[in-house]
């Protein structure tokens, strides 16, 4: 027998079995009511497209199932291949369809996790939800799931959409759709600014049963008349309190009128700022509450240290840690602005660094390539402002640095939440240097707790 994979194997020992909801995740679930009505009236504005991922090759897949040998036919006497038989099954306490389940196996997706225990079964009754909860949880199949088992795969209509703060985290979503409904005749079609429309208008016609997008780009779709939402069942804002940072507020508004009110409507989002709580009230009815517990500010996984750096010396003390730590981790570097992203980029590639620089100032193409990249560790670190890493899903990165300090705390929280996901250790550092950075780690200190928060001193500024 084959030794199991570690991560999934590490997967494995944290998605112990859910007996119906373990006592934790009660603990850690925290449900309640509000209420609100549905509005409506359009708009739209900005360009361009993205590409079709999964659904239109169920038959593939299944035809490729059928190698591994589970639920097989006998072979039929014309030749035909034999079609794979699917059985229900259990996805923990979810009772979930045969496809589905054949799909979570390949996945090695053996047992919910706590959002997705909170949220599957809700959405799957109709209940529009209220998820808070970090990336990192598995968010993507917690409304993910409920998308493929709901949707009527026979109607050529998009019945689901889900927005997503950027392009990255809308690919990422569109593909862990796309992988849930392998086996499914169900098309989930991306879309995004930054690839050419004419790219995307294919994939639109006939209309997809699920579309992820950016705000702009989807409402850029529906301005020409190539995307219709009238029947539209489901909305998910995936990282809505994302959305909202970004400028995407009104556009989200626009999107949410332009589908029926019958609609059933979910939101994502870590954090509830007040605009968010209005859009719930607006927008959602009666939405059921599953907040899951923000783990990352105390996660004994992550050691989170700050060193004093005068701006100067920034780089040079960032060698320095490099030297210490031997290699270049699996890092993300946080810069704030794209010109420091790319100088930071290039200086350590000279050092013959394998790390790669990211911002919202790059092409589509060259951001796609930097991902693929950094995903198949052939790029060990990356260097990002903050929009460029918002959501991404990387599982292994172990070191998190602030080459340049966050704005806020939350932003800290968001960042240092790229590492320790998953039950693994991290490291999380931050360079504090200007005036208004000490005022930023006096609140991050108020968040995480002073003692979580050490001070070190850099190596550079140690006497020879
Ligand atoms: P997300 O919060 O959706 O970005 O998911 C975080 C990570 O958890 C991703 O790498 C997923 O593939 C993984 N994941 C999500 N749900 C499960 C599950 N039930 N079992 C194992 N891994 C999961």
């Amino acid at each position: 027998m084959a030794f199991p994979n570690p991560l999934s194997f590490a997967k494995r020992l944290l998605y112990r079995p859910a007996a119906p909801i373990s006592a934790e995740v009660r603990a850690r679930i925290v449900h309640h009511e509000s209420s609100g009505v549905a509005a409506l009236s359009p708009d739209s504005e900005e360009t361009v497209a993205g590409g079709a991922l999964a659904g239109e090759e169920p038959e593939a897949r299944r035809r490729r199932s059928r190698s591994k040998g589970h639920g097989d036919r006998p072979a039929r006497e014309d030749g035909a291949a034999p079609a794979r038989e699917f059985t229900p099954g259990m996805f923990g306490a979810i009772p979930v369809s045969g496809e589905l389940h054949a799909a979570l196996d390949d996945m090695e997706y053996l047992n919910p996790s706590p959002i997705q225990e909170g949220v599957i079964p809700l959405m799957k009754s109709g209940r529009d939800v209220v998820g808070q909860a970090q990336t990192g949880t598995g968010k993507t199949a917690a409304f993910g799931i409920p998308l493929v088992e709901k949707l009527d795969q026979t109607l050529n209509e998009v019945q689901a959409i889900v927005l997503c703060p950027t392009r990255e985290l809308a690919m990422q979503v569109a593909a862990e759709i796309s992988r849930l409904a392998s086996y499914c005749n169900l098309r989930v079609v991306c879309v995004y600014g930054g690839q050419p429309i004419a790219k995307q208008l294919e994939k639109l016609s006939p209309p997809p049963q699920i579309i992820v997008g950016t705000p702009g780009r989807v409402l850029d779709h529906m301005g020409r008349g190539t995307l219709k939402l009238d029947k539209v069942r489901v909305v998910v804002l995936d990282e809505a309190d994302e959305m909202l940072d970004i400028g995407f507020a009104p556009d989200m508004e626009r999107i949410l009128r332009m589908t029926p009110k019958s609609r059933q409507t979910t939101l994502f989002s870590a954090t509830m700022p007040t605009f968010i709580k209005r859009m719930i009230d607006r927008y959602m009815r009666n939405p059921e509450w599953v907040q899951i517990q923000p783990e990352q500010a105390t996660v004994p996984e992550i050691r989170q240290v700050y060193y004093e750096v005068a701006q100067r010396d920034k780089l040079r003390a960032l060698q320095a840690l490099l030297r210490e730590w031997g290699e270049m981790p699996r890092a993300l570097v946080f810069c704030k602005m794209q010109t420091t992203v790319d100088r930071l980029a290039n200086d350590l590639q000279r050092g013959g660094h394998p790390v790669e620089g990211i911002h919202g100032g790059m092409t589509q193409g060259v951001r796609t390539k930097v991902m693929a990249g950094f995903r198949s560790g052939a790029v060990k670190a990356l260097v990002s402002t903050n929009v460029a890493a918002r959501g991404l899903d990387i599982p292994d990165v172990t070191h998190v640095v602030s080459f340049d300090a966050p704005q806020n705390a939350e932003e800290y929280i968001h960042r240092i939440g790229r590492t320790g996901r998953m039950g693994r250790s991290g490291l999380a550092i931050m360079f504090v240097s200007e005036l208004e950075d000490f005022d930023v780690l006096d609140q991050i200190k108020v968040l995480v707790g002073a003692d979580a928060l050490a001070r070190e001193n850099s190596a550079i500024y140690v006497a020879k």
